[in-house]
């Protein structure tokens, strides 16, 4: 049951546009990594939400993420309460990442932001054993992950590390347009959204190489964290 990192996201398809490459690295790896999307998308001005499901089956197999949950929660309606907090306990119990990412905090969609704080909370609480949750009529043992990374969307911040994706960036692409419903295509006549421009796909690849310039590599993707970081001196001086 155990997995390595698991990823909040509002909607199918946000964990793909800001760390999908992230994801097919860490998986590329031998990384167990699950993605749990809070809702269904079908607030979505394309498609139904029975096609983006489908989709976000088939990205989650493109980037080998180790399982993809759905939390239910409607779209566009994403609230902090005591509910929403026990289903992200529930998940950090049952998985026991080592570390989870969510939405930074700061973000053009509110549903981006519940998550974003939902995870905040849920980070603390899943330590906290009097914060009872079942599973199959047992209680779950506390669990907090060591550490919170946000990952970028609308708005940007000053990254506290970026990952190179130079080797997964085409997988990250091909997850991207996995979500077909959404984007930019000549033949769909549904009204245009902020994604369906032909433009978003150039920008989801230059947002990628401009963090992957940053390190000095092809793409990269962008992190926040607010605690610090170690940097490992001796394996950095010795080793690079
Ligand atoms: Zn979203």
């Amino acid at each position: 049951m155990k997995k390595d990192a698991l990823v909040f996201a509002a909607h199918p398809d946000d964990a793909e546009l800001s760390m999908g490459g992230t994801i097919a690295k860490m998986a590329a790896h031998g990384l167990k990594v699950g993605i749990i999307d809070c809702t269904k998308g079908e607030l979505g001005t394309r498609g139904s939400a029975e096609i983006r499901q489908h989709e976000a089956i088939q990205a989650g197999v493109i980037l080998k993420a180790d399982f993809r949950d759905n939390l239910n929660i409607p779209d566009g309606q994403i609230e902090v309460n005591r509910e929403n907090l026990l289903k992200f306990l529930y998940q950090i119990r049952k998985y026991k990442p080592k570390v989870i990412f969510a939405p930074y905090f700061n973000d053009r969609h509110p549903d981006h932001i519940a998550v974003s704080t939902l995870a905040k909370q849920a980070y603390f609480y899943s330590g906290v054993g009097k914060i009872q949750t079942h599973d199959n009529g047992h209680v779950q043992h506390s669990y907090r992950p060591s550490a919170l990374y946000y990952y970028m969307q609308t708005y940007e911040f000053q990254p506290s590390f970026i990952v190179d994706i130079t080797d997964h960036f085409e997988d990250k692409m091909k997850s991207v347009f996995a979500f077909s419903s959404q984007f930019f295509d000549p033949k769909n006549k549904e009204p245009e959204t902020f994604i369906s421009k032909p433009g978003f796909v150039e920008y989801i690849k230059s947002r990628s190489q401009v963090y992957g310039f940053k390190i000095g590599k092809d793409y990269g993707e962008p992190f926040l964290c607010e605690e610090a970081i170690e940097l490992d001196i001796i394996s950095k001086l010795k080793h690079h």
